[in-house]
């Protein structure tokens, strides 16, 4: 093919295909413009996931009849004027893009009114057509209107994902907005339901709550630093609050959620040691920084900026973070909470030390997170096992007839748990009401996730009855379970579920039960009484897998009398 210049249509809709990539952006690039124009007040309203529409009200300045036309045109922008100006941006929005790009890719309908005006104007563009526009009465401030998004691009709307997933990040952007501006009131309506709501009090913990819930919120920790040309503020978990991803850890700088993933590690390198392996703090915090010290027209997005001097904000945030945790009153005494260990043994001692230990204890990490699909058929089981005492509340010490066992308690509880609840499931599940029902009051969004759950947990022995607006009562349990908090082993199957963990699924039932396991299991660092410990012991005895807990972590270590003579110099070298 001979060398073209494209059309401008063409060419407008692959710079479009930059700045909109889904329902999400659309929202976030509405938001960004109502919030520049000092709005205290948005909402936004969405259906089929933003797909059929997405509209957004503000009441900010509003855009004068005669500009109308030029928000649409691409490059049009009333938020700088000169290359130099890209060095001092206080807005969230510069490059001038948005509006024309949704107007190429949609059905776009733009009505405002400003404070000097009496009438306000109405704009409509279809798939980047000509604007038309008339007067018409208006509110003070602008409604902007996008429907049928992609409805000219129909490769894009099959890449989307499903429905529930581009609500998620639909919820996800304007939740970052509302903790990034936590004095503007701001309303999401998804489907005709109130999906989120802050009430623009300045209250970011408020805001939390209603994502992470109540009780995780209030446990939070402040952030507070600064320097002469940058501020860090915001809140992040203690160390026993923690998840299994690192899907909550936001970073904003200058009001703008980025990714980044080396300030991200800086933050978990703030926690090191603080936290098991695997384990992810929430963190939200809040970058404020000179604007010539930052670029922040790295990509169309806008979601990276590029610091004048990295090196000392990856240091300056880790810091903060560390220092912040270690210094939180709130934390208990007894906490883990000193620096990396001060000795560290050889890593060929290591090495050799771990060569010995039984395969169960060298497991790859790779396997830890999802629970097995069937029970081994090989035979995995362990002798009987002699009870010996404790350690630090939470190792089993035992004695076999080939040496020494460590029982992780709360592993090997999982595990017991777990296989008695397969057994009984292969005759019938018998389940047992609750003599006090318990309540679970969930977000809009896990709403959404565990509304897909609540019928195979009924199968499986549970009682779960909606009551009322996102709240759920649990009636019953499966049998095997009684005697544990209903609703706290129920919100065990909803936390951690993310977006795209859509599990297969044949795999389902398991990944729920043993998500419960975990939850119900006896924790490390709970005492047992001897009793309990030996029938913990008895039972594990009896599992058909008894050397991991169902996420595939071991239970136990095994050392052999033939490595402790070797260990003690008895026999041969180490
Ligand atoms: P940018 O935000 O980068 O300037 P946009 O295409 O998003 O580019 O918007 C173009 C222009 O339209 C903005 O510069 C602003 O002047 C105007 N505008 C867009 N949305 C609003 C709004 N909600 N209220 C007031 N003015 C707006
Ligand atoms: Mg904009």
């Amino acid at each position: 093919m001979a060398i073209q210049i494209l059309s401008p249509d063409v060419a407008s809709q692959i710079a479009a295909g930059e700045v909109v990539e889904r329902p999400a952006s659309v929202v976030k690039e509405l938001i960004e413009n109502a919030l520049d124009a000092g709005a205290t007040q948005i909402s936004i309203q969405c259906l089929s996931a933003g797909k059929k529409l997405i509209e957004v009200s503000d009441n900010g300045e509003g855009i004068v009849g005669e500009e109308l036309p030029l928000a649409v045109h691409r490059h049009a922008t009333s938020k700088i004027r000169s290359a130099q100006d890209l060095w001092r941006i206080t807005t969230l929005g510069f490059r001038g893009e948005a509006l024309a790009s949704i107007g190429s890719i949609a059905r776009l309908t733009i009505t405002s009114r400003t404070r000097h005006a009496d009438e306000g104007y109405r704009l409509m563009v279809e798939g980047g057509s000509e604007p038309q526009i008339q007067a018409i009465g208006a509110p003070l401030g602008t409604t902007v209107r996008v429907e049928d998004l992609f409805y000219n691009l129909p490769a894009r709307r099959k890449f989307l994902k499903s429905d529930s997933t581009e609500r998620h990040r639909i919820d996800a952007v304007v939740v970052d907005y509302a903790l990034a501006f936590p004095q503007v009131q701001i309303q999401l309506i998804q489907e005709g339901r109130l999906s989120f709501s802050s009430s623009g009090n300045g209250d970011r913990r408020e805001i939390l709550a209603s994502l992470i819930g109540v009780e995780e919120a209030r446990q939070l920790i402040e952030v507070n630093y600064e320097e002469t040309d940058f501020r860090i503020s915001g809140l992040i978990s203690p160390p026993g609050l923690t998840r299994s991803n690192r899907r909550e850890i936001h970073l904003f700088v200058n009001w703008r959620p980025i990714q980044d993933s080396v300030l991200t590690s800086a933050v978990l390198q703030a926690y090191h040691t603080l936290l098991m392996v695997g384990r992810y703090p929430f963190v939200w915090l809040f970058i404020e920084i000179d604007p010539d010290k930052v670029d922040v027209n790295v990509h169309p997005t806008k979601a990276e900026v590029r610091f004048a001097n990295p090196g000392h904000m990856f240091g300056s945030l880790q810091h903060v973070v560390r220092r912040t945790l270690i210094t939180d009153s709130s934390l208990t005494p007894g906490t883990a909470i000193s620096g990396p260990p001060i000795w560290q043994p050889p890593f060929d001692e290591l090495q050799s030390a771990r060569s010995g230990l039984e395969q169960v204890a060298a497991r790859t990490s790779s396997s830890i997170t999802q629970p097995e699909a069937e029970l081994p058929a090989f035979d995995q089981k362990i002798p009987l096992l002699r009870w010996i005492g404790q350690v630090a509340n939470t190792y089993i010490i035992a004695e076999g007839p080939d040496g020494l066992y460590l029982v992780d308690q709360h592993a090997a509880h999982e595990r017991v748990l777990f296989e008695r609840f397969l057994r009984q499931s292969q005759t019938t599940i018998s389940s047992q009401k609750l003599l006090q029902p318990g309540l679970l009051t969930l977000s809009r969004a896990q709403a959404d996730l565990f509304e897909e759950q609540i019928s195979i947990l009924n199968r499986l022995g549970f009682e779960i009855v909606p009551f009322g607006l996102n709240t759920y009562q649990v009636r019953a349990l499966p049998t095997v379970f009684a005697g544990v908090d209903g609703a706290l082993a129920v919100r065990a199957t909803i936390e951690d579920f993310e977006e795209n963990e859509e599990p297969l699924k044949r795999e389902t039932e398991k990944r729920l039960i043993a998500r419960i396991c975990k939850r119900i299991a006896v924790k490390a660092g709970q005492s047992l009484s001897p009793e309990e410990q030996k029938a913990l012991l008895r039972e594990l005895e009896n599992c058909q897998a008894p050397r991991t807990c169902p996420h595939g972590r071991p239970t136990m270590i095994h050392l052999s009398v033939d490595l402790l003579e070797r260990q003690f110099g008895r026999r041969g070298a180490i």
